[in-house]
């Protein structure tokens, strides 16, 4: 007998081009895929969610992301690119070389719940915490606990690793790609950056590539890569800082895609986020939030920066002016746009028949949202994370009524505060918040 569910009666933002949205419709879920969408639909014997008041989106992808880091919220809220790298990476005293497997256990569990409670159901994590093979396993372990869907980009640390003799990118990846089996949600892809090694080791292990561009310099690198084959569709490039028009023109004519973590590249001042010129090149863009040391995760507010990024350089720019972004447009860049960068466009980022069930349902019978005139406009200006009601990943439900089904959120929260602790302690590194109240 087959397991459905029918989200009925909400406004359907399907993302799908040949659907549209629908100002009243329902989607019927069958054993975890989009069976149908349309209006009315007769389903019997399917569990019914009553979505009237409601508005049913594609779950948004948040194409990069690094949870390990989630212990450290907020930390390098006030930092610098330099400050950023050099506290987290150089010296023995960096706070990353502190981490022990646990840690990144419970960042990986946190942050991948955090997502998933905030309307992300599919997150690509640049892991960059794989000391050891057990530290690569503790990642994977928290995800796959989370019930989230997880590109596992598996990265090199960078910066001192001296102290780790266990320390074995890339040659771990053999390990974890013959452990994976038929891995269900969490597939397998390389991080780094422009990396000649890494990006052969993919092409000969046809695996996805998730590499930070974070300037011109290594925008020209992969000019190069292009003149010896090694770019192509299956690479993502992450931030993509004032790139030069021939760089992206190599990304474009090899069919890449491109990740913008518009909220950390401005707090870290790496520069102006890439979200015109990517669309300028025609070359399909994303959004990523990076790290929750820097910035939130919540795609509310990725998804209003990365608006007003773009119509505030309308204004400004004077010279060729692009065309404004819709708030329609934005939300297909935060679901189906980060599908496509995932990788995973063929299995989610809209409501289409055949797809796998990633939905999210949203309360608009709210005081920040009702009344809808717009939906598009009301999900990208006004929700936040407080309408993110319902939340399935592969057509299961992993948050229903606003809460998390089978967490205990607060024994989460406990664990995230205890690696805290341990890792400001083992680095001898302040406690900020403290230090800021003792000076005023
Ligand atoms: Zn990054």
């Amino acid at each position: 007998m087959a397991d459905l569910l029918l989200l009925r009666g909400g406004v359907v933002l399907t993302m799908d081009p040949d659907i549209g949205d629908l100002a009243i419709g329902d989607v019927l879920i069958e054993d975890g895929r989009i069976a149908a969408v349309g209006q009315n639909l007769v389903a019997t014997g399917a569990d019914t969610v009553d979505c009237s008041g409601k508005i049913v989106i594609p779950g948004f992808v948040n194409s990069h992301h690094h949870m390990f880091q989630t212990a450290l919220r907020s930390y390098w809220s006030d930092g610098l690119e330099l400050d950023y790298f050099m506290q987290s990476r150089f010296g023995s005293e960096a706070l990353f070389h502190q981490y022990s497997p646990d840690d990144v256990y419970w960042g990986e569990l946190g942050g991948a719940l955090e997502n998933l409670a905030a309307g992300t159901t599919t997150v690509v994590d640049t892991s960059q915490c794989s000391y050891t093979p057990e530290h690569t396993d503790a990642a994977l372990d928290g995800i796959r606990r989370s019930g989230i869907r997880c590109v596992f980009s598996y990265s090199p640390v960078f910066g001192d690793h001296e102290a780790h003799p266990a320390y074995a990118h890339p040659e771990d990846i053999g390990r974890i790609v013959d452990a994976a089996g038929d891995s269900g949600l969490v597939s397998l892809a390389l991080g780094y950056h422009v990396d000649e090694d890494l990006f052969r080791l993919a092409r000969d292990l046809d695996l996805p590539v998730f590499a930070h561009v974070n300037d011109a310099n290594w925008g020209r690198v992969l000019e190069e890569f292009e003149s010896d084959g090694l770019l192509g569709p299956l690479i993502t490039y992450i931030h993509c800082l004032d790139l030069a028009d021939s760089s992206w023109k190599a990304i474009a004519r090899t069919g890449g895609k491109v990740s913008v973590s518009s909220i950390a590249e401005q707090t870290l001042a790496m520069g102006h986020p890439a979200l015109q010129a990517a669309l300028s090149h025609g070359v399909p863009v994303s959004f990523g939030t990076d790290a929750v040391s820097i910035a939130p995760v919540d795609f509310f507010s990725q998804m209003r920066a990365a608006f007003c990024l773009q119509r505030g350089a309308i204004r400004t720019s004077g010279e060729s002016t692009p065309l404004p972004l819709s708030t329609r447009e934005t939300l297909r860049i935060a679901t189906l746009g980060g599908a496509q960068a995932a990788h995973l466009d063929h299995l989610v980022g809209s409501l289409t028949p055949g797809k796998r069930a990633d939905v999210v349902v949203l309360n608009a019978r709210a005081l920040n949202a009702g009344p809808v005139l717009n939906a598009p406009g009301a999900v990208v200006h006004m929700m936040d994370t407080s309408n993110v009601e319902t939340v399935l990943v592969d057509g299961r439900i992993v948050k229903s009524d606003g809460r998390l089904i089978d967490v205990d959120t607060d024994h989460v929260l406990d664990k995230l505060a205890a690696s805290a602790e341990g890792l400001l302690s083992r680095s001898g590194a302040r406690n900020i918040f403290l230090t800021s109240c003792r000076h005023g």
